[in-house]
């Protein structure tokens, strides 16, 4: 009997019970892996945690030879081979390849695999391709390729990786075996980029389901108090476990600090970190003494915490791929699983700008992706809905009730006009545009890419102008979720008629569609801050009276007292005392100490009257101001070293350093810079501008290089005004 025959017979539920202890097969499992065993290409698509690993790992023990998995994570590597070692009656069956094994243990690997005793050899593709393994692997009878997370193949997906390239060519070099395939990412065209680049487009392709229904998606404005909303909603869920995705390494930082100081067991995760402290914080996490993860996507593949009750986006994902696999981490145990994500427009700008330095392809690529999680992001329609429609898979209800969208859904509108006007323009170009041009066209926009191509002079053109300029994109996208065009992938997101559009052209029907939201927030990087929504107009009035009575008596500038910025906070957080006046940006004990009384005073009395709660969750904490930075430039000041000096010390610009010196001096702390200023001015020339200083209403520095009349530089005045600050206030 041959080999494949006697396969074809194996008894795979008694195989699973022996080597892996389980009863029965998940999903297609049984189906994929009786494929496989019967030397088949196959295409696995499972969601997270549906179990894709055994899928390679129970073949590979029953069949003769060596599998070979191409897995991306090195530090995943290590577990998994514990994991399937541990399984086995005598230990050592799977074993791994990679940079991290030193010129012994790669001998001993080799040895294993030339003896027939590594079912199982896991390999990163960049040892996968190396000269001297493809070399030893043509000796070594192989029963199939594995390859995982294989959507790490396409520059659609989101996390391409170039190497994953060339493990076709380099499989040919080895020797033909199946090859299986397997990930979670879903769209067609990763899909297709996959097969293509595996050359296994005869595949037989095994899709799960990717609705996730414990999932709750909720898309909220980015506002500048998005620190307070996120620090209100962990403290809603006190214990929980939760995943904050951050785009920036710095925000990670910073916003992990925030948690801190507001008692939330809070750790920053990304790559920058050292190896050790990455792994402890996993560790931390997943034996919950951390609640709380704040990360870059560098964290979370592989980590398998069934139990994540929040994920959290800052910023807006680059693409829906991304989107998916990072919500994805919630709820895996079937339970709640809440996903906010956080979108402001002008984010979307940023990445767009920071795309700039790309290959022109590379930017294309990025845009389109970014541009349909915008359009996720901004759309009423149900979140399950597009996200299931984005994976390929038509979701039918008309409500999930789990999710933002259906939970308040919007009033429908009837756009049986609109998408007339849409399709006949789609039909008019000959379906070789893409939505944005689509959407000037029917706008009646001449530009020039319009009248290159002489479209100014369709019928179609401005066919839409008696419509509401806001329509159209609800219209073309809820269009290609109710199947009335298409929009192809492959070619630039060419919009294309489907069969129903063309019948529709025909015999127009009703189309209800909900209009996009509003996504145009006001948040400020700069100046958003944990606190500055909560404004008390009223309260901040008074605080600005008291200040200007108080800068009349004691002669000096308001400003000089406290700054807008702390009036404001104060305006906010309701500081009763030293202890909270403190907390307040531009604060230090020395400016509490000398003005703080009376203002506590007027807020103690404003809380009374008005009967102002002030519970203790309203009043975020802010991080310490005092970084080492300051601690060094006051050092430095202290030991009269020159200030360009000090910023070249500390790897900082001139203006960068006086900014710093101006926020020391501002919350309150005396810095005297004499022995500098002696040195780079003429005395006049400082007794001017300090005169200037003392006589007017703002510290605004353009309106003092516009009253002193041009004749100093922006450096001088800013360096005359630290001098000024520095003893008026101190
Ligand atoms: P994926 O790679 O698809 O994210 P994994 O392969 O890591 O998922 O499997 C997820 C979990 O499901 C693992 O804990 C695994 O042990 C478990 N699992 C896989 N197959 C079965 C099965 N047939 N019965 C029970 N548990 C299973
Ligand atoms: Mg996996
Ligand atoms: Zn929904």
């Amino acid at each position: 009997m041959l080999l494949t025959d006697m396969i074809k017979d194996v008894n795979l539920t008694k195989e699973l019970k022996h080597y892996f202890g389980f009863d029965k097969f998940k999903g297609d499992q049984e189906a994929i892996i009786r494929n496989l065993l019967a030397g088949n290409d196959t295409f696995v698509l499972m969601p997270t945690g549906g179990g894709k690993s055994l899928c390679y790992q129970l073949p590979s023990l029953i069949m003769e030879g060596t599998a070979i998995v191409i897995s991306p994570l090195i530090a995943l590597m290590k577990n998994q081979v514990d994991v399937i070692n541990g399984i086995s009656e005598d230990g050592s069956i799977a074993h791994y390849l990679n940079s991290s094994l030193n010129k012994a243990a790669i001998t001993q690997v080799m040895n294993d695999v030339r003896t027939g005793k590594t079912k199982l050899l896991y390999v990163a593709p960049e040892s996968l391709n190396k000269e001297e393994n493809v070399g030893f692997l043509r000796t070594v009878k192989i029963s199939f390729y594995a390859i995982d997370e294989a959507h790490c193949i396409s520059e659609w997906g989101h996390d391409f990786r170039p190497e994953y390239r060339n493990i076709r060519p380099t499989i040919n070099k080895i020797g033909n075996a199946p090859v299986i395939a397997l990930t979670a990412t879903a769209t067609d065209k990763v899909r297709s980029d996959i097969k293509k680049s595996l050359g296994i487009t005869d595949a037989r392709e095994f899709k799960s389901s990717f609705n996730r229904p414990n999932l709750y998606y909720e898309i909220r404005p980015k506002t500048n108090d998005i620190d307070r909303q996120i620090i209100m909603f962990i403290r809603q869920h006190a214990g929980k476990s939760g995943i904050i995705y951050c785009l920036a390494r710095k925000k990670v930082e910073e916003l992990a600090a925030v948690l801190q100081a507001n008692d939330i067991k809070a750790a920053p995760y990304h790559a920058g970190l050292d190896s050790a402290t990455r792994s402890q914080t996993q560790d931390d996490f997943l034996m919950e003494r951390l609640d709380v993860i704040v990360a870059t996507i560098a964290f979370g593949m592989g980590i398998d915490k069934p139990d994540v009750r929040f994920v959290i986006h800052y910023d807006i994902p680059k693409s829906l791929e991304g989107y998916y696999q990072e919500t994805g981490r919630a709820g895996r145990d079937g339970g709640e699983g809440l996903c906010i994500t956080f979108y402001s427009n002008k984010d979307l700008q940023k990445l767009e700008k920071i795309m700039d330095g790309k290959s022109v392809a590379e930017q294309d690529i990025g845009r389109q992706l970014l541009q349909e999680t915008a359009a996720y992001a901004e759309s009423s329609v149900c979140r399950r809905k597009m996200l299931l429609h984005y994976f390929g898979e038509e979701y039918d209800e008309n409500n999930c009730h789990n999710c933002d969208n259906c939970l308040h859904p919007k009033e429908k509108k009837e756009a049986r006009n609109a998408l007339l006007i849409v399709l006949n323009a789609v039909k008019a170009v000959k379906e070789n545009f893409r939505t944005d041009y689509v959407i000037d066209l029917v706008k009646g926009r001449g530009t020039d890419d319009i009248v290159s191509h002489k479209h100014n002079e369709l019928d179609e053109f401005g066919s839409g102008e008696d419509e509401d300029d806001k329509i159209w994109n609800p219209v073309i996208r809820q269009a290609i979720i109710a199947g009335y065009l298409k929009k192809d992938v492959e070619n630039y997101g060419l919009l294309k008629l489907t069969a129903t559009g063309k019948r529709f052209i025909k015999h127009p029907v009703s189309f209800m569609i909900v209009e996009d939201k509003n996504f145009k927030s006001d948040y400020d990087e700069e100046r958003h801050d944990s606190a500055a929504a909560a404004l008390d107009q009223e309260l901040y009035a008074m605080l600005r009276d008291l200040r200007k009575r108080m800068a009349a008596k004691l002669g000096i500038p308001p400003y000089v007292i406290f700054q807008d910025i702390s009036l404001e906070q104060m305006a906010t957080m309701y500081p009763v005392n030293m202890q909270e006046l403190q907390n307040i940006q531009g604060v230090g004990a020395g400016k509490a100490k000398r003005y703080g009384t009376e203002f506590c005073k007027l807020i103690q009395q404003h809380c009374k009257e008005n009967d102002i709660e002030r519970p203790e969750e309203l009043r975020v904490r802010t991080v310490a101001k005092k970084s080492m930075l300051k601690v060094k430039i006051i050092q430095s000041i202290d030991r009269q070293i020159a200030l360009d000096d000090i910023a070249n010390a500390q790897n900082i610009d001139f203006s960068d350093l006086l900014t710093e010196i101006e926020a020391i001096v501002y919350s309150g702390t005396k810095l005297n810079i004499d022995y500098f200023l002696d040195e780079v001015m003429d005395d006049e020339r400082v007794e001017d501008i300090y005169d200037y200083f003392h006589d007017s209403v703002t510290d605004n520095i353009d309106t003092a290089m516009e009253e002193l009349g041009g004749d100093y530089t922006e450096d001088e005045i800013r360096l005359v005004r630290i001098k000024f600050l520095s003893e008026m206030a101190n």
